[in-house]
């Protein structure tokens, strides 16, 4: 009988959707920085940025507090201004267009493709308009976008191309790790990402007037400039509105150490994902998430599509029964525009038809590098119990 009915959960304890794992190694690593001079952003911030952009290939990387502020920056740098538009999918975490509106933007969502739940890029062009500055796209569950093809239309529109590619550090896109294809990338080291820092975020790029924008942004604005250099040593120039959005050497430590794992984490995601896969993909009802082959995606989350017509109740029923498993399920995401503030702002479901539907059927699945072998049947075990009870006979 299914838990929900009263029955004996699958798992006696919760297993939650994503979870850091941290070593003696990361531990001794921060324990270094709480002995050391530097707790604000110092030596190990910049040890931390060259491991990152040595890891994907970048030229340039810029660490910030968390990954919005680091989209703040990208978005910052990228000129993106009061009455300007972007272009980006709702099917994001919010943050991914907030910090657009932190700027003053416009947002303009775009729909996805069907079968990636990516931006689609045919339906960019006709989204397109004189104030368009930023094309903005999301490795939505860590599988990298159609790089190509966005740096296509970014370049014959004049477009900035930001890639948040919170889910996708240390992906794939044609052999190559994400970081290099699009003219800004950013990565978020919250706990549940690839690799965490805690609280942080990094935007990587190969251009060197981003690149500096971005410090400049990070740390109020503030400068050393041939002026300073006359008016004395301890002088320096705020040129712009910037932001307190350093991250710290405690961060960074922790950052340097866990990008040491991060193929290691990787491995093991991608592993979960196989075994899931074998054993939903044949199951009617069950759609399992379509890779395609030049991309190697970063697992960072695992969406199980429900085709509700084989089922008698809904995509809430499924969910509750499975939370009653004691499998932390989860729904990534909920569409942007249906927040409340967006809502406000005028925005409605009716231009992303495959948001819509795409929405209505996903469940994510528990994903994390220490899941152990049991916790992997747990989830296989509670997801084909709930089904078989529902499943229209
Ligand atoms: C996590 C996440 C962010 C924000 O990162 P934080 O480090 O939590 O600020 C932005 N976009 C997406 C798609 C994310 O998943």
């Amino acid at each position: 009988m299914l838990a929900i009915h009263g029955g004996k959960p699958v798992r006696d304890s919760f297993l939650s959707y994503g979870k850091q794992y941290i070593d003696d190694e990361d531990i001794n690593a921060v324990i270094e920085v709480l002995k050391s001079p530097f707790l604000t952003q110092g030596p190990a911030v910049e040890r931390f940025e060259d491991a990152v952009a040595k890891y994907v290939g970048a030229k340039h990387a810029v660490a910030f507090a968390n990954g919005t502020a680091a989209l703040h920056g990208a978005y910052y740098a990228a000129g993106v201004t009061k009455g300007d538009e972007i272009i980006t999918p709702a099917m994001t975490f919010a943050a991914t267009v907030n910090a657009a509106l932190y700027q003053g933007a416009r947002p303009v969502f775009s729909d996805i493709d069907k079968d990636t739940y990516n931006l689609d890029p045919k339906k960019i062009e006709d989204k397109i308009t004189e104030r368009t500055k930023a094309i903005v796209s999301v490795d939505y569950t860590g599988q990298p976008v159609d790089y190509h093809s966005f740096q296509k239309l970014a370049k014959k529109h004049h477009l900035v191309f930001i890639s948040d590619g919170a889910h996708s550090l240390g992906a794939t896109f044609e052999g190559r790790k994400v970081g290099k294809q699009a003219d800004m990338t950013m990565f978020s080291f919250h706990p549940v990402k690839p690799v965490t820092t805690g609280e942080g975020g990094i935007v990587v790029t190969d251009n060197s007037v981003y690149a500096n924008q971005l410090r400049l942004f990070r740390s109020h604005g503030i400068t050393k400039t041939e002026v300073s250099e006359k008016e004395g040593p301890w002088f320096y120039e705020m040129v712009e509105l910037g932001m307190n959005y350093r991250m710290n050497d405690i961060q960074a430590a922790l950052g340097t150490s866990q990008l040491r794992k991060i193929d290691e984490f990787i491995l093991k995601r991608k592993k979960i994902s196989e075994q899931y896969t074998t054993r939903f993909q044949k199951i009617p009802g069950l759609i399992t998430p379509k890779q395609l082959n030049h991309t190697e995606s970063g697992w960072h989350l695992y969406i199980l599509q429900l085709d509700l017509s084989c089922f008698s109740v809904g995509r809430k029923e499924i969910f509750e029964a499975l939370r009653a498993e004691n499998i932390g399920v989860h729904v990534h995401y909920i569409p942007v525009y249906k927040h409340p503030y967006y809502r406000k702002l005028g925005y409605t479901s009716m231009k992303t038809p495959i948001t819509e539907e795409i929405y209505e059927g996903i469940i994510t699945l528990p994903i994390f590098p220490t899941m152990t072998k049991k916790d992997v049947e747990d989830v296989i075990t509670s997801v084909l119990k709930v089904i078989s009870e529902y499943k229209i006979k």
